[in-house]
């Protein structure tokens, strides 16, 4: 039997119809494919201003930058994340500054955060880890009590809510990713939610060169900026994603669901929090049971026909962020979770028998 995937992007005939005509059209990079894209983008956020970038990296990036962040401030967030969460503060020129994830979402602890703010302290990162939220009320609650601003990292939570509304439709900066392996993509892609549409010229040269054109001719250069602007050939396959996007949110919840109906618990196994109204299920992961070696679960696993992925070793003890000081002990539960967290498939186009045998599978790896 062939090797069941962890992810596999769902593109269809219709979209790759789409991207041919963009091919044909003689305009591939940003064009009218990206504004209609960020028009969609902008209608699923409550009107809010977007912007899309190559990368969920250099929307974070930008955010930052359109936030004030740089030298001198510190940015607290969690230690358990793709290590772009922290790279773009230290992109900007800032310092990262962790706090432990509660066990149970395996997300920042906001009492934690809050504890780690310092007066030089300028903005929070919360990372909803496969796509549950971290709480918004208690983190926006924190943020105007310590006046801080909020770049929220939801690369993994697009299509997910907090409390009925989406997110991206409220909140201060958040940045969505658009990756190949996250629930909608474009390949690689990334975007920016405004807090205020006037930053969206700023938003605009950050992303290409830092360039202002006016009238036929006119160029100028005010500002540093990078190359990040998203290409028409992309933003067309994110078209062809965002009009699936609900169907594709309904089937990872169904699939999380029977995951939870099919697993043994016998196993010893820490599951994600069930969550079937805000979370998006962007991933299905379980912690191991501190027993059992990891690689050779996931050799294991792979041997019965199943791939497994690791998201994330946390990221403090990584030797970048170690040389700023950062060394083992100090987020305990990030430290385990980080060694122990296997990502099990979950995908749209998946069969409810693959979690069966996916469920199968790991009762034998860990027998
Ligand atoms: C994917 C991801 C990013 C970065 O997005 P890219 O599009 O790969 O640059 C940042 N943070 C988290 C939590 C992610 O999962």
């Amino acid at each position: 039997m062939a090797l069941l995937p962890f992810t596999r992007p769902s593109i269809d005939e219709a979209t790759i119809a789409g991207v041919a005509e963009v091919l044909r059209s003689g305009w591939i990079t940003s064009g009218p494919q990206v504004r209609e894209f960020e028009a969609a983008l902008s209608r699923l956020c409550g009107g809010r201003a977007v912007r899309t970038f190559c990368s969920g990296t250099a929307a974070l990036e930008v955010g930052l930058r359109l936030a004030g962040i740089g030298p001198g401030h510190e940015v607290i967030t969690s230690p358990l994340s793709w290590v772009a969460t922290a790279n773009v503060v230290l992109e900007v020129g800032a310092r990262p500054v962790f706090a432990d994830v509660d066990p149970r979402t395996r997300n920042i602890d906001l009492a934690l955060a809050e504890a780690a703010v310092t007066p030089a302290t300028r903005a929070l990162i919360p990372v909803d880890l496969a796509g549950l939220p971290v709480d918004r009320d208690r983190l926006n609650d924190l943020a105007r009590r310590r006046t801080l601003r909020v770049l929220e990292d939801a690369a993994q939570s697009f299509g997910a809510s907090w409390n009925g509304r989406r997110l991206g439709a409220f909140g201060d900066f958040v940045a969505f990713s658009f990756h190949a392996n996250k629930n909608v993509t474009t390949g690689e892609g990334g975007a920016l939610v405004l807090p205020d549409a006037s930053l969206a010229g700023v938003c605009e040269k950050l992303r290409l060169q830092g360039v202002t054109r006016s009238g036929e001719d006119g160029m100028e250069v005010d500002v540093l900026g990078g190359k990040w602007n998203l290409t028409d050939i992309a933003a067309r396959i994110g078209l062809g994603q965002l009009a699936r996007l609900e169907e594709f949110t309904a089937r990872r919840r169904a699939l999380a669901r029977l995951y939870f109906e099919r697993w043994d618990r016998v196993l010893g196994c820490e599951l994600p929090v069930a969550d079937f109204g805000n979370c998006n299920w962007h991933m299905f992961q379980v912690v191991l049971p501190e027993r059992v070696a990891r690689a050779g679960f996931i050799a294991r696993m792979r041997e019965l026909g199943v791939a497994a992925g690791v998201h994330y070793p946390a990221m403090h003890l990584f030797s970048l962020y170690r040389a700023l000081g950062w060394r083992e002990g100090q987020f305990p539960h990030a430290e385990r979770i980080g060694r122990s967290i296997v990502t099990l498939p979950l995908f749209p186009a998946m069969a409810d028998e693959d979690v069966e045998r996916v469920c199968e599978a790991a009762r034998k790896a860990l027998a």
